[in-house]
């Protein structure tokens, strides 16, 4: 571990002791009640809200409150045991997955939530990925212990099955879903029981009962070898039956944790206040402090070197805008996860994503229920920032002396569109401001505007995104709006190779026009997007007339040729053409150019794409069979389904074209019993009956110069 940082008085804590941590979940694995129990148990929160009345402290907006579903990661600083928690809130909705990356990129830890009785869920196996994509150490809490059919070794099992992650079970529960009371814990052989008082703030530490010692002792087994074997020194003390001791078997879980090699698992019922605690104990023991990270990456922009800074507030700065937010007090809020040197209110900082400086006002900590000023922000912290005007979600902060460009976060383009209007002129005014508001805000909230029908097109990740944009434009910016239909997000692509040519030559009489160009359209793999290639030799064309043809081919392409629709996955080169020494110009290339990749494209056996979403229905077994059928007749590929009591769950592909509105038809299929969840998956071509219909109800945009 690097030398430790003593961070001011006021911080009441040195850097070992900072924990960044996220909690994530599947949607109502029990994200929200948990997050509010810690918040309650780290003292921050004297009355635990609850989530059905929609009173709890991290969902901050007002559609959060009335659709349950937390949105916006707000960071909420709090204490346990001498160390700092930075809960970073993530977003329980797949529509708001750009969410739940960004808090990924800044955390150092996770806390991920499992269903007791439903193991791992579609959603819960998108999020364990991500985690693992931005190699998040993880701690395991398997909730809703209350609960009917809660069950730990078949969410153990789902574990290793569907995610193959090496687990290591710390504790034992006590009790069956309503006598569940509290746990064993393993590694300190205690029993932990919750029966004082309703809120679950205190318990008792009682010895081991005789009747489960001998159960202890082979789980306890289990675990050591678990642990023991992460460590050489305890694998040979392991072999030898030599004794291991907690602080031994301490050490060596959280070097495993930290790397990611083990996945320690506790249990409980966040909803009952029972066994909360011992997640928050296992924060501080297994989870990272900031000085326990590798050194952050990133490039200078000049030379595209790497370059590394460690995680010291002496460094130079390097720091990570990763969420803004509009707040009705102080305007814009900017969340910064700071990895080195330190951040100064008042101060200048150099945006290197934008190229501009700005200026910070204050800085802030954000508690559950207060915001506190700080004068300055270190290595490790993550802090909010109010006065930055221009810096956006995913910018760089750092100076202009030492650029650094921290990795930014990928997103993905959004699946859905939807045109809107205002309802009158004074809304139109304000639209404008909002819309610009709400796009700086999230990066996979696209707001176009289409000159054929005067229409503003917003576009995002789901439906229930765009309904959330919708009501935030009325009610947090007084703005009505007038909706159409929501349009999936189609596109076009070829199937094969193919050649073109475009002339855009009027030579008589006055100034004429020339231009001539010759391209290669070649498909390229899915999700590849576009690439131009300039493959000019000698003169055909001179090189000043490149950017027009580029231009021109680049605006063709995201009108769409065959039904409107922007194309992808598409590499082009210009190789030959001629020029006119006085007449070419560059619109006449541009021209060309254009007229060229349509001769290309119609040849090259044109497709259209449509979003495929991947889809996961919970029904009563009684409407199984109904809801299967109405899967498939929507195109739906059932991948599985299994049944588990009086419940089943149905894996499906399924085209989003055929499932728009399907919280509707989930009702009526089971009488309002079912329940589904659905993330985009991939875009593949859709069948020639629908190609057809598309290509001639959207008639092809020709440019218009
Ligand atoms: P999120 O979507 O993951 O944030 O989940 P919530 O915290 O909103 O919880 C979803 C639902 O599960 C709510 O109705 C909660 O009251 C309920 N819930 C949460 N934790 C528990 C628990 O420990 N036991 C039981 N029985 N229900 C719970």
């Amino acid at each position: 571990m690097a030398t430790n940082i003593k961070l001011p008085q006021d911080r009441n804590v040195s850097m070992d002791k900072v924990r960044n941590i996220g909690i994530i979940a599947h949607i109502n694995a029990g994200k929200t009640t948990t997050t509010e129990r810690i918040l309650f148990y780290t003292g921050k929160i004297h009355k635990i809200g609850v989530i059905d009345e929609g009173t709890t402290t991290t969902d901050t907006m007002e559609q959060e409150k009335e659709k349950g579903i937390t949105i916006q990661s707000a960071c909420i600083t709090t204490f346990w045991k001498n160390c700092r928690f930075n809960i970073i809130d993530t977003p329980g909705h797949v529509d708001f997955t750009a969410e739940v990356e960004r808090s990924l990129r800044v955390l150092d830890g996770a806390i991920m939530v499992f269903d007791g009785n439903a193991g791992v869920q579609a959603q819960s196996e998108t999020v364990w990925r991500q985690a693992d994509k931005y190699q998040v150490p993880r701690l395991i809490f398997v909730n809703k212990m209350d609960k009917i059919g809660a069950d730990l070794d078949m969410v153990l099992e789902s574990i290793e099955d569907k995610l193959a992650a090496p687990v290591v079970t710390m504790v034992m529960p006590l009790g069956k879903e309503h006598d569940f009371n509290g746990v064993i814990d393993l590694l300190h052989q205690k029993m932990l029981i919750w029966d004082q008082d309703d809120k679950g703030v205190k318990f008792t530490r009682k010895d081991i009962d005789p009747k489960y010692q001998s159960a202890v002792n082979s789980a306890r087994a289990k675990m050591i070898e678990k642990i023991a074997a992460e460590d050489d020194v305890l694998m040979e003390k392991f072999l030898n039956e030599q004794p291991i001791s907690v602080d031994e078997l301490k050490k060596a879980l959280r070097s495993a944790v930290i790397n990611s090699r083990l996945f320690p698992i506790y249990c409980g019922s966040a909803w009952r206040n029972k066994a909360v605690q011992p997640i928050l104990d296992a924060v501080v023991d297994f989870l990272p402090s900031p000085l326990d990270l590798p050194p952050v990456e990133g490039f200078d922009p000049d030379t595209n070197q790497t370059i590394t800074r460690k995680h010291h507030q002496d460094e130079p700065l390097s720091a990570l805008l990763f969420k803004v937010q509009t707040d009705p007090h102080v305007g814009t809020l900017s969340y910064i996860r700071i990895y080195s040197g330190t951040l100064r209110a008042g101060s200048q900082v150099y945006n290197i994503t934008k190229k501009k400086s700005e200026r910070l006002g204050r800085l802030l900590l954000m508690h559950a229920d207060k915001r506190e000023s700080i004068e300055q922000g270190f290595a490790g912290e993550i802090v909010a920032a109010i006065g930055l005007k221009e810096s956006t979600t995913g910018d760089t902060l750092c100076t202009k002396e030492q650029p650094i460009s921290l990795t930014p976060i990928q997103f993905s383009d959004p699946v859905i569109s939807l045109a809107i209007e205002p309802a009158t002129t004074v809304d139109q005014e304000k639209m404008g401001t909002a819309l610009n508001k709400l796009t700086s805000e999230d990066p996979t909230f696209r707001v176009s505007y289409d000159h054929e029908t005067g229409q503003t097109i917003i576009a995002g990740m789901g439906e229930l995104y765009l309904e959330i944009i919708v009501d935030r434009l009325k009610r947090e910016f007084a703005v009505s709006v007038k909706t159409g239909t929501p349009q999936v997000a189609y596109k076009e692509t070829i199937s094969t190779a193919a050649e073109g040519e475009g002339k855009y030559i009027h030579q008589s009489g006055g100034h004429g026009q020339y231009g001539h160009c010759k391209i290669k359209i070649e498909p390229k793999p899915r999700s590849e997007g576009y690439e131009f290639v300039n493959a000019i030799r000698g003169a055909a064309i001179p090189k000043n007339f490149i950017p027009a043809i580029e231009k021109g081919i680049k605006e063709t392409l995201q009108k769409g040729i065959l039904a409107g629709f922007p194309v992808t996955d598409i590499k082009v080169t210009v190789y030959d053409g001629s020029y006119h020494e006085v007449d070419s110009s560059d619109n006449a290339f541009k021209l060309a150019a254009a007229a060229a990749i349509k001769d290309a494209f119609v040849k090259a056996r044109p497709l259209i794409l449509e979003p495929i979403m991947k889809m996961e229905v919970n029904t009563p077994t009684d409407f199984l069979g109904t809801v299967i059928g109405d899967l498939s007749s929507r195109r739906g590929q059932i991948s599985g389904s299994t049944e588990s009591g009086k419940s089943a769950t149905v894996n499906a592909a399924i085209p989003l074209e055929a499932v728009r509105g399907y919280a509707t038809v989930i009702r009526s299929l089971t009488q309002g019993r079912g329940s589904f969840y659905m993330e985009p998956s991939h875009y593949q071509p859709v069948p020639n009956s629908i190609q057809q219909k598309l290509t001639t109800s959207n008639s092809p945009s020709s440019p218009k110069e």
